[in-house]
């Protein structure tokens, strides 16, 4: 039986991301640079990471509170072995309506994207933020090159997998030449182009303020080429604003975080690949779902305990990151919760 459960600030729990792995095949400078994640880093091992049927599980008790929307991230979640059996299992939870992945691409081959479709996947989200290699694989670090990630996108689409969004991270100094060249590779092809501001998400990545170009500026520099003109949100608490080209070649978005935050309409929570829950991407601390799994708490239990952390739930970090409590605590790194 569904009964919704509300926040401090009347925010329902609608979506849930899962982070099924903390490795990945790439090294994004501003996600798992090398001088942290590098030979010497211990990544989590089997045990320690949440089995298929312990997500399985939580899935069912979320879908309780009308979570419709399941998505996988990781690290990068095609790293997890046999993760098509555990689409299958959590498409077949009664109440979830779509899985979904945040993934780099490069993994995505023709046979993958078959399977990937067999298994219930429709929508992919695609981590892209330069279309010259010089630039890409400066960010990705690991000499992956631009092709690689377009043909993974070339691959899903052809399997049936129509639903693709290309998410690029601006970073000032980095790649806001690439604003332009991503745009017109996306323009016109059906597939959804959204920036993002440069987030200050973890406690490796550099982040400063002068560091984040701005979604206004973002959209200053594409309508200036090709005009803009907004468009209605798909539903409340979208977290990308919606644009379109006047020409007709389609829509973009841009996710502004840190311009304009959008706390108010936020109503998803965060589980790592080791099961803790975050109500909050920038958060300090989560809640360790696990150990309820792992010493016999019931499905009740475990239910009455969500409910009360999501009704305690005042998260709000982004409206109130350039306050003085808030400069220089500890966050979850990107890597552990996957965006
Ligand atoms: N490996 C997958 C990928 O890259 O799509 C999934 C995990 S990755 C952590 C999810 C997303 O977080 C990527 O789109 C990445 O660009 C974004 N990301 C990582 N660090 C970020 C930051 N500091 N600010 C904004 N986005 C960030
Ligand atoms: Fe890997 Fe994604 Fe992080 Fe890049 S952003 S290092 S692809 S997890
Ligand atoms: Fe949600 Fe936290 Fe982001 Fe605000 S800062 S939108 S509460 S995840």
């Amino acid at each position: 039986m569904e009964t919704q459960v509300i926040d401090q600030m009347g925010r329902g729990l609608r979506d849930l991301r899962i982070s099924v792995t903390d490795r990945c095949n790439f090294r994004c400078t501003y996600c798992m640079p090398k001088e942290v994640f590098g030979a010497g880093y211990r990544y989590l091992n089997r045990t320690e990471l949440l089995s298929f049927e312990e997500i399985e599980r939580l899935v069912r008790i979320f879908a309780g509170y009308g979570v419709r929307k399941i998505r996988f991230t990781g690290g990068e979640p095609l790293v997890r072995r046999d993760l098509e059996q555990l689409i299958r299992m959590v498409l077949s939870v009664p109440g979830i309506e779509d899985v979904s992945l945040t993934s780099n691409a490069s993994l995505i081959t023709q046979e993958r994207a078959a399977s990937l479709y067999e298994a219930g996947i429709r929508r992919i989200n695609v981590s892209l933020d330069a279309m010259d290699d010089q630039t890409f694989m400066a960010i990705n670090d690991v000499g992956a090159s631009v092709q690689s990630v377009l043909d993974g996108i070339a691959a899903a689409q052809s399997a049936g997998i129509a639903g693709v969004k290309v998410n690029a991270v601006i970073k000032q100094g980095v790649n806001e030449h690439a604003i332009l060249p991503l745009v017109e590779q996306f323009r016109g092809s059906g597939v959804i182009l959204r920036f993002i501001e440069f987030m200050d998400v973890g406690n490796h990545n550099g982040w400063d303020k002068s560091s984040v170009i701005s979604s206004r500026e973002i959209l200053k520099t594409i309508s200036e080429q090709h005009p803009l003109e907004p468009v209605d949100a798909n539903y409340h608490g979208e977290v990308a604003q919606r644009w379109q080209y006047i020409d007709g070649a389609g829509e973009i978005g841009v996710i502004s975080s840190i311009t304009q935050p959008f706390c108010g309409g936020c109503h998803r929570a965060r589980l790592s690949a080791i099961g803790q829950l975050f109500t909050c991407l920038f958060a300090s601390e989560g809640t360790d779902l696990r150990a309820w799994l792992r010493d016999g708490s019931t499905d009740d239990q475990i239910d009455q305990r969500l409910r009360q952390l999501w009704q305690r739930r005042d998260d709000r970090y982004s409206e109130i990151r350039f306050t003085e409590p808030m400069a220089n605590r500890q966050k979850v790194e990107m890597s552990y919760i996957g965006g």
